[in-house]
């Protein structure tokens, strides 16, 4: 199955070799990972066989190959796919995962969803948080959507009752440099949710340098904000994240598979960015090398390696970072 997953090209293992085998800790915690199971999505939706099937055999191999030599566990999220049916998806998640005491999930959890579902699932299948997602805002604008248009607050009362984990990809045009995302991330860790632990995923949707440099002054003195790494290649955010906040609130993730699975990056061009697939650009010659590009997985990796010698991180912060934060904030016995 890893195969389908993943092409692992001669470049991108003598990369991992020169650059990362020394410095990525033994052990990861990846807290940024989607199974796929496109049998659960409608026929009818857009989102249906686009990419492969990654069951948790299907992650843990991609694992295997693209952090060799290494011990990995895992916060799986529910994937978001137009079509999926909810219940048996998050059905699928418990049963695939549930002989693995390591391994915590994010139940995918959309606004119709019944708040009796999602306490169901919380109290008897194991998810310790909610994967929400601004591709099922109510007003069906992703790009532009306040949280509460894809966590209303009838969810977001329960989540606080529980005292939930939600791993939140921020929407609107800066991400959290955005004003209103700001207010209300305020407003609900410190007034009206203050038990609910907030993921704010891809350095709180900062792939260009801008959104965390306006939004770190804030977020770095809310309660329970954290952060995954995932997906991000750009250096600069890093060094604003590592600069600014308290590295016990930073979790390493990778957003697997299909999403950093590719070889090229998430570019930053001024306040844009774009996932850029070099193998679908073939005026790209790279004349001036025989170098040619890597997985955006080691672009993420390469950009956090630099990013924290730039802000003198040392092992133990890194060791935190990449596994012992996640160990001791969800409680895993490992
Ligand atoms: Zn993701």
């Amino acid at each position: 199955m890893t195969s389908k997953l993943i092409d692992y090209r001669d470049y991108d293992k003598e990369f991992w070799y020169e650059e990362l085998e020394e410095w990525v800790p033994k052990r990861i915690y990846d807290c940024h990972a989607h199974m796929l199971n496109n049998s659960l999505i409608d026929d009818s939706s857009e989102h249906k066989g686009v990419f492969p099937d990654a069951d948790f055999e299907g992650i843990r191999g991609w694992q295997k190959t693209v952090f060799p030599n290494r011990d990995v566990n895992n916060l799986i999220l529910g994937r978001p796919a137009l079509g999926t049916r909810i219940n048996e998806y998050n059905d699928w998640l418990f049963n695939e995962l549930r002989d693995n005491q390591f391994t915590k999930s994010h139940r995918l959890t959309t606004p119709s969803d019944s708040l009796e579902d999602i306490e169901y699932d919380i109290k008897n299948k194991g998810f310790q948080g909610l994967k929400v997602y601004r591709m099922y805002s109510v007003t069906g604008d992703m790009a532009n959507c306040t949280i509460d248009e894809y966590l209303p607050h009838e969810q977001l009362e329960l989540a606080n009752e529980l005292g939930l984990w939600v791993t939140l990809h921020l929407s609107r045009e800066d991400g959290c440099g955005d004003e209103k995302n700001l207010n209300d991330l305020t407003e609900f860790t410190t007034k009206r949710y203050p038990n609910i632990k907030w993921i704010l995923a891809h350095i709180a949707r900062s792939f260009t340098y801008r959104p965390i440099q306006q939004g770190i002054d804030t977020l770095r003195n809310l309660p329970n904000i954290w952060y995954d790494l995932s997906a991000v290649t750009d250096i600069r955010p890093y060094i604003t994240l590592f600069n600014n906040e308290d590295h016990k609130r930073i979790f390493y993730g990778s957003d697997a598979v299909e999403s950093v699975s590719f070889h090229g990056a998430y570019t930053a061009y001024g306040h844009a960015h774009q996932q850029v697939e070099t193998d679908n650009l073939p005026s790209l010659t790279f004349s001036h090398t025989t170098n040619r590009p890597i997985l955006c997985i080691y672009e993420q990796l390469i950009a956090m390696k630099q990013a924290s010698i730039i802000c003198e991180l040392d092992n133990d912060q890194l060791e935190d970072i990449f596994w012992r934060n996640a160990v001791r904030d969800f409680n895993v016995n490992w």
